[in-house]
């Protein structure tokens, strides 16, 4: 027996770049692992489902928990965390967001399983057979996850204490997250663990940034030679940054690529794409309705600019949310 806290880790619809930062941390991960009693981590040690299971309910001092919930599977598994664990930590953009998966929801189930199961040209289905939930093979029941109408951000189905956003959180801000949490310093329940300031703020171009920005042409990020020391708005580049949250240590940015907003909303704001795209009609320069819609329309995949980690948080997004009871009764 250890008196260490315990700590669970678990990826629901994840593509393991979240578990891959935890490792980035290098070496200091070892104090870590001396710190604390790992429980689960399916990624990179061999626990088993049932231990957990077996467990009292708030066995587990920290669930952290990245993906996000897109099938009974992934709903079932949070709840369980939910029930074990004190404090819920929902990492990175496809759990706090719901993620680049959550672009899915801009098509319906029944068309995502069409095109993919039948129609895409590198698919060959002549009985047009989709994944059934329960198949008979042999006599024997095969069981599969029931895949939801939509991608869910984490807390549309449990209750979630803190969050860490990222497209993966950086390891800095995962090992201070993991010590406030060791030192009992954790803020407000409900808190982001990121920077509370908008990425421009803390943005090395900010100063470039006119005080009223005027566009006349919207370019995109392959097409131009972005000078690098300049703000993207002021050069007619779509970025994100100033409806998103700090905290990346603005990685694209030094990289001359524009934000595209994986650290989520900024404080007190519930919808960036809306947000942004207030920001951004007020920076159209145009002399008439025709203007307004030529410079418009060079925006290109407006929707992908725009929540390109947020749609299942979104409001528009809301209504269609509602046709999967994924949250508890309890
Ligand atoms: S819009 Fe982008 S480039 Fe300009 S200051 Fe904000 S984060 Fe920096
Ligand atoms: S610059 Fe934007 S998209 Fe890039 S890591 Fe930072 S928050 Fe994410």
């Amino acid at each position: 027996m250890t008196d260490k806290k315990k700590v669970a880790i678990l990826w629901l619809g994840s593509c393991g770049g979240c578990d891959e930062t935890i490792v980035d941390i290098n070496e200091l991960i070892l104090g870590v692992v001396n710190s604390v009693d790992l429980v689960l981590w399916p990624i990179a040690l061999d626990f088993k489902y049932h231990h957990i299971e077996k467990m009292a309910d708030g066995e587990i001092a920290l669930g952290i928990i990245n993906g996000h919930v897109r099938n009974s599977d992934h709903a079932e598994m949070a709840k369980l965390m939910r029930q074990k664990s004190q404090v819920i930590l929902a990492f990175g953009a496809c759990a706090c967001f719901g993620g680049t998966p959550g672009l899915a929801n801009l098509r319906s189930k029944e068309d995502i399983f069409r095109w993919v199961y039948q129609e895409a040209p590198t698919v060959i289905n002549p009985k047009g057979v989709c994944p059934q939930t329960t198949t008979r093979v042999d006599g024997k029941e095969l069981t599969l996850p029931e895949m939801f109408e939509s991608v869910h951000s984490l807390d549309h189905v449990i209750d979630v204490d803190y969050y860490l956003p990222g497209c993966p959180p950086p390891p800095y801000l995962v090992l201070k997250a993991i010590t406030a949490f060791l030192e009992n310093t954790l803020p407000a329940k409900g808190s982001s663990l990121a920077s509370h300031k908008a990425l421009c703020d803390t943005c090395p171009r900010n100063a470039s940034k006119p005080n009223k920005v005027a566009i006349t042409e919207i370019k995109r990020i392959h097409e131009v030679e972005a000078d690098p020391t300049k703000c993207f708005l002021s050069q007619g580049i779509i970025c994100m940054g100033p409806a998103t949250r700090s905290g990346c240590g603005e990685s694209c940015i030094n990289i001359n690529i524009p934000c595209r907003g994986c650290f989520g909303h900024i404080e007190l704001v519930a919808d960036s794409g809306a947000k942004f795209l207030s920001g951004l009609a007020s920076m159209i320069d145009a002399e008439d309705e025709a203007g307004l819609e030529k410079i418009s329309d060079q925006v290109r995949d407006t929707m992908g600019y725009l929540y390109r980690f947020s749609l299942p948080i979104s409001i528009m997004n809301q209504k269609r949310l509602q046709s999967d009871e994924v949250k508890s009764d309890d």
